[in-house]
């Protein structure tokens, strides 16, 4: 695989950072996953703005090739043959050659990482005529998870406590309300109202969220943005969650009882078919 570190292209295994860098030591960095259909970027602007909104809410520098940003996204796809997949990118406050909690000077430059992930077929995932199975766990993230944070200590505990009970997923909770998935964000349905939770500092401002909530509102679909508690989704009509690497994915079970059929909703399978084409026709 090629990968991209500070202006360099370069095979994955000659890649390096320094440890002393403070994406390493303190998670002091931020990220983006940006999808790829058919070789083109899915969403990219709105990816590129939400990582300048992360950095200037951290004060964190923004790369030198912050403008080149879609060029490399476009060199990596080229350079590793993706059709379907995915691109990452970190930018992290960088290495100062020490570890000090105070910020480095502003002569320390940030570090800037890309690589790709492969995922052929990944618009076709079987998960989307079966459905996810989510538990609900209490959110015990920082305050501030509109920042895409490298963060993902919780979010990783969260997965593991959703495979330990044999599902696919954990949807967040705090004080009784459900604030996002692991990994994206939560939506239920009930009656012909889409319901998910309004944007603050407690949630990610999901790009695909945004897209979804256009398309909906634009195929004359009620959409409430608002908090709602696991009993409402539990007894809701669908349920289902979005992201950049799932589009659109029903959600089928809320802590072992079935949501409502207990099949993937009517709602979900339309929007994941409108995003998904209306996506493929704006990519770039
Ligand atoms: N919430 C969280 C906590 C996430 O990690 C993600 C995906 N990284 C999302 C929501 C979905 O955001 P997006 O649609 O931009 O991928």
């Amino acid at each position: 695989r090629t990968v991209y570190v500070n202006g360099d292209y370069l095979p994955e295994e000659d890649a390096k950072i320094s440890i002393f860098d403070r994406s390493f030591l303190m998670a002091d960095g931020v990220y983006e996953v940006t999808s790829v259909l058919g070789g083109k970027l899915i969403d990219f602007d709105g990816h590129a703005k939400r990582l300048e909104r992360s950095l200037n809410e951290l004060e964190m520098q923004k790369p030198e090739a912050f403008d080149d940003l879609l060029e490399i996204h476009r060199e990596l796809v080229r350079a590793n043959d993706i059709v379907d997949g995915m691109i990452y990118l970190q930018v992290s406050r960088g290495s100062a050659g020490d570890r000090d909690f105070a910020y480095p000077d502003a002569s320390v430059k940030p570090t800037l990482v890309l690589f790709t992930q492969s995922k052929p077929g990944m618009a076709d995932s079987p998960m989307a005529k079966t459905g996810m199975k989510v538990i609900s766990i209490e959110d015990a993230r920082w305050g501030r998870r509109d920042i895409k944070t490298v963060q993902l200590l919780y979010p990783s505990m969260g997965k593991m406590m959703a495979k330990a009970a044999g599902c696919d997923d954990a949807w967040l909770v705090e004080d009784g309300f459900v604030t996002e998935g692991t990994s994206n964000n939560a939506y239920i349905v009930k009656g012909d109202t889409i319901i998910t939770r309004q944007l603050s500092n407690d949630i990610l401002h999901g790009i695909t969220r945004a897209a979804v909530l256009r398309f909906a509102r634009e195929a004359q679909m009620k959409v409430e943005e608002r908090s709602f508690t696991i009993d409402e989704a539990q007894d809701a009509d669908e349920a289902y969650i979005t992201s950049a690497s799932t589009f659109v994915m029903p959600v089928v079970e809320l802590d072992g009882k079935a949501i409502g059929t207990g099949k993937p909703g009517t709602v979900a399978a339309r929007l994941r078919e409108i995003y998904l084409e209306e996506s493929r026709k704006a990519a770039i």
